[in-house]
């Protein structure tokens, strides 16, 4: 069997990943399986454990590190945040074209090791509505916020990374532009 393609997709954290990604996750034509990130982040209420991330302690994170089990990770406003090496490759092998959703850096990574990757980049249709989108969702301390969108405009000047970028300005037609562009990019040959 052939082995499964990587499509990467980031976009600052507040853009409207998430929603878009549920748009076409179960598009039957893509073949997608989305991989399960391990993270030091503390649990949201809203979120279940082995669903949304897979929730350890940062020791646990720092020994997946030294035992080589992570294809990528990084330090996000003092969590840690990766992709295990297993997960991908099982997924591979069964053929499936596995989505990985994280940010610039780990992106940058993922490039290096796997250059014909698809990558995509999610931009906010302005700075003022992903801060109002940043806001309004998580409801967290002020400087929270301004770490985020720190690191929202530093992730904007890493968008010539990327093969595509996309605009949630609406997040219906930015699901659809995904999903041409992964189709394009599994049906080309390598
Ligand atoms: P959040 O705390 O809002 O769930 O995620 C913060 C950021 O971490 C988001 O930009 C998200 O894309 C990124 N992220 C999630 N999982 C991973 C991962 O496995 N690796 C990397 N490098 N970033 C990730």
């Amino acid at each position: 069997m052939e082995k499964g393609k990587l499509i990467i997709i980031s976009g600052p954290s507040g853009v409207g990943k998430n929603g878009i990604i549920e748009r076409f996750i179960n598009n039957p034509e893509l073949n997608l399986a989305q991989v399960i990130s391990m993270t030091s982040r503390e649990r949201r209420e809203s979120e279940r454990d082995g669903i949304h991330y897979d929730f350890v302690t940062r020791e646990y994170f720092e020994k997946a590190i030294s035992d080589n089990k992570l294809l990528e990770y990084t330090e996000f406003l003092g969590n840690y945040y990766g992709t295990p090496i297993d997960s991908v490759e099982r997924l591979r092998s069964l053929g499936k074209n596995v989505l990985l959703e994280v940010e610039a850096t780990g992106a940058k990574q993922i490039r290096k090791i796997f250059p014909n990757s698809v990558s995509v980049f999610i931009v906010p249709s302005s700075l003022a509505e992903l801060e109002k989108q940043i806001r309004e969702r998580r409801k967290e301390e002020e400087d929270v916020v301004a770490e985020r969108l720190n690191k929202a405009r530093s992730e904007l000047n890493l968008i010539s990374d990327y093969k595509f970028v996309v605009n949630n300005d609406d997040p219906e037609l930015a699901a659809e532009l995904c999903s041409l562009i992964i189709k394009r990019y599994i049906d080309k040959a390598d």
